[in-house]
């Protein structure tokens, strides 16, 4: 008679319950993949259980009934094959977790079917054939010539995953890879071991050693999730992109970032604002077949899905816009949470996922400032990606090798009648020799925090220049300064530094800020201000009268002059309703103790009206353009 160890297999069965205990021990959300490892992980355990009974059944043929021993061996047959099965199911999804195209996942499921179809056939018969076992007269259990078919299912199954593996590895990323290395080894190894050995039963051990190596590579952590909304996260869908780009997939990504969600925290409170996020999340989650959403930063989701046509991709975006502009509803709670949205599609894409993200982020940068707050990536947004590229690699080179100008704009003091300051102006040349406005580049400096070296050159050029021709009676100049300039603790010794190695008082540098500056920490800038000024510095507000300005936010701060912006001045000869403003605002700044500059003059009549209406400098085009170091000293020695 037939003699089996059952060591192994006890200790596995124990692994088994004990990974059941914990898993069932964690809150997760169920996908279908959980779902399969935890039917792989029951089934496994029903088959080391009837393993187990079958061999005591065998073992005391005399004391069980016949019919009990064959039904039981019958059940053990096939349910170990089917956990097997279940197993290699759960690859081929991991497989192809980064793949749209359907070919492999049809394959896989019709070689699953069939071969579990015909197994099952087989086994069910053996009552009949006695093929896989067979009891004699006596209840004696016997192998059948196809006693180790089971072992030819599994090894069927593992080429299969191989295969799948081999033809789609672009897109398997590194944890999938590192189970395909060891996983099928691994089983190989212990089912020779169980040829050699027959007698020590190692059917469970073997797909216990299986769902382990998943168990710890997959289904344990959330570290590829997020915490808050149960998508991926970031990590996650980085390695996402990076699988599709590498396997020249058809895709494409959708982003929404959620517009003002502080003020949703700050009306309902932080738990139900974590809340809206989960909902918004898995609402993106599920909106798309085949779409995975990921949490791309704090109010920034990422979707991704099949690619079908353009008709498609513009209707997906369209479909998101409708539903963001629909309110969300937690019980009680109801919310319209706006957003922006941008999309790409990725097609056989040569782009690294890097610069994906990169594109991505500035697409969604540009859809907050449009009006209808969504962007899809066409070829108008890709050249405007590509120029801002270029000119970021245009200014990184021309920080590293120094390769600004300063140009000094002169300013009319119309009581003197006569120039006697000047607007220290930035200037950019690319490689091609081209000047880049600064208006392009300086926001670009501010995003990349280029602006503080910028802006201790234009420090140093202007003190410089003003230093070193006392000849030409210029008494100020004045220099733009960006709000993270302000935040350097030590700005205000190292600008006094420069100002004695040229021999200047402080007022001799006036300092312009726009309101943006002061509002970007208003508390921070009003304290700062006051102690410059304490120190003989003197601010001046740059673009007064454009979008933001008020009077109260400018009034209780040390300013000694303002800047008229241009769209004030430009029409003050056609519009009475105009000049009368100006009129009003130049009186009130002076009644405040303040000089007037008036910014972009450019002909006689506007400068004469400026004039007439009180202002005290005028600086434009009527008068001089920017110009180099050079050209303005010539032009004020002349004047
Ligand atoms: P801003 O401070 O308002 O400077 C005045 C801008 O108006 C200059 O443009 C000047 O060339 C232009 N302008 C002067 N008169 C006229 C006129 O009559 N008509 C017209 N159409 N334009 C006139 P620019 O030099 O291109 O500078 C643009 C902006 O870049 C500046 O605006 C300022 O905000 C920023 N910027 C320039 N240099 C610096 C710098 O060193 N640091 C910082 N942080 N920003 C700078
Ligand atoms: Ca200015
Ligand atoms: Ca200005």
């Amino acid at each position: 008679m037939e003699r089996w160890s059952l060591a192994a297999e006890f200790l596995a069965f124990i692994l088994i319950i004990t990974t059941v205990v914990f898993y069932h021990d964690r809150k997760q959300v169920k996908s279908a993949r959980k779902r399969l490892f935890e039917s792989s992980l029951l089934m496994t355990a029903v088959s080391i259980g009837l393993n187990i009974a079958g061999v005591y059944g065998i073992e005391n043929y005399r004391q069980v009934p016949h019919w009990i021993n064959a039904w039981v061996n019958c059940g053990y047959f096939l349910v170990s094959v089917w956990a097997c099965s279940m197993i290699a199911a759960y690859l081929f999804d991991l497989l192809l977790e980064h793949v749209y195209v359907k070919t492999c996942r049809t394959r896989a499921v019709v070689g699953l079917s069939l071969v579990n179809g015909i197994y099952t056939l087989l086994t069910l018969s053996n009552a009949w054939t006695g093929l896989m076992f067979w009891f004699d007269a006596e209840g004696a259990y016997h192998r059948g010539p196809l006693n180790r078919l089971g072992y030819g299912v599994m090894l069927i199954e593992l080429l299969m995953v191989m295969m799948c593996y081999l033809r789609n590895r672009e897109s398997v990323g590194q944890k999938v890879r590192k189970v395909i290395y060891t996983l099928p080894p691994v089983v190989l190894l212990l089912a020779l071991f169980q040829i050699a050995y027959p007698e020590i039963l190692l059917n469970g051990t073997i797909l216990t050693f299986a769902l382990l190596i998943i168990f710890v590579n997959f289904q344990h952590s959330q570290v590829e999730k997020d915490s808050l909304t149960g998508v991926g996260n970031r990590k996650d869908f980085y390695e996402e992109l990076f699988l599709r780009l590498k396997g020249k997939q058809r895709f494409q990504i959708a982003m929404v970032s959620l517009l003002d969600f502080a003020a949703v925290n700050q009306k309902f409170g932080y738990r139900r604002g974590d809340e809206f996020l989960y909902h918004i999340a898995r609402w993106l989650d599920e909106f798309q077949k085949d779409g995975r959403a990921f949490r791309f930063s704090n109010v920034t989701f990422a979707l991704i899905c099949p690619y079908v046509d353009a008709e498609n991709s513009r209707s997906l975006l369209e479909a998101m816009e409708s539903r963001f502009g629909q309110p969300w509803s937690l019980g009680e709670t109801v919310c319209k949470i706006p957003a922006c949205f941008g999309a790409m599609i990725c097609e056989e894409s040569e782009l690294e996922a890097t610069q994906v993200v990169e594109l991505l982020s500035f697409m969604v940068e540009s859809a907050k400032t449009k009006e209808d707050g969504k962007v899809l990536f066409d070829r108008e947004a890709e050249r405007m990606f590509w120029k801002k590229k270029h000119l970021e690699q245009v200014l990184q080179e021309a920080a590293e090798k120094r390769n600004f100008e300063v140009w000094y704009q002169p300013i009319f003091n119309c009581a003197l009648q006569r120039f006697d300051s000047a607007e220290a102006l930035i200037r950019l040349r690319d490689p091609e020799g081209k000047l880049v406005s600064p208006a392009e580049f300086i926001p670009l400096a501010e995003e990349n925090g280029l602006i503080d070296e910028i802006g201790w050159f234009v420090w140093k050029e202007a003190c410089r220049f003003v230093g070193g021709h006392s000849e030409l009676s210029l008494h100020t100049v004045s220099v733009n300064m960006s709000a993270q300039q302000f935040l350097n603790p030590e700005l205000r010794s190292r600008m006094e530094a420069v100002l004695e190695e040229n021999g200047l008082s402080a007022d001799r540098i006036k300092l312009e800020i726009t309101e943006r500056v002061i509002l970007s920490d208003e508390k921070y800038m009003k304290q700062l201000m006051r102690d410059f000024s304490a120190n003989g510095f003197r601010f001046c507000v740059d673009d007064f009268g454009i979008g933001y300005s008020n009077f109260s936010g400018v009034m209780h701060l040390p300013f000694e002059c303002i800047k008229l912006d241009q769209s004030l001045i430009e029409k003050i000869p056609s519009d009475a309703q105009d000049r009368l403003v100006v009129r009003s605002m130049i009186e009130l700044f002076h009644s405040m103790g303040m000089r007037v500059v008036a910014e972009g003059v450019e002909t006689k009549v506007q400068k004469e009206l400026i004039e007439q209406m009180g202002a005290d400098y005028i600086q434009g085009y009527y008068f001089a353009k920017p110009m180099p170091e050079a050209e303005v000293l010539a032009f004020l020695s002349k004047t």
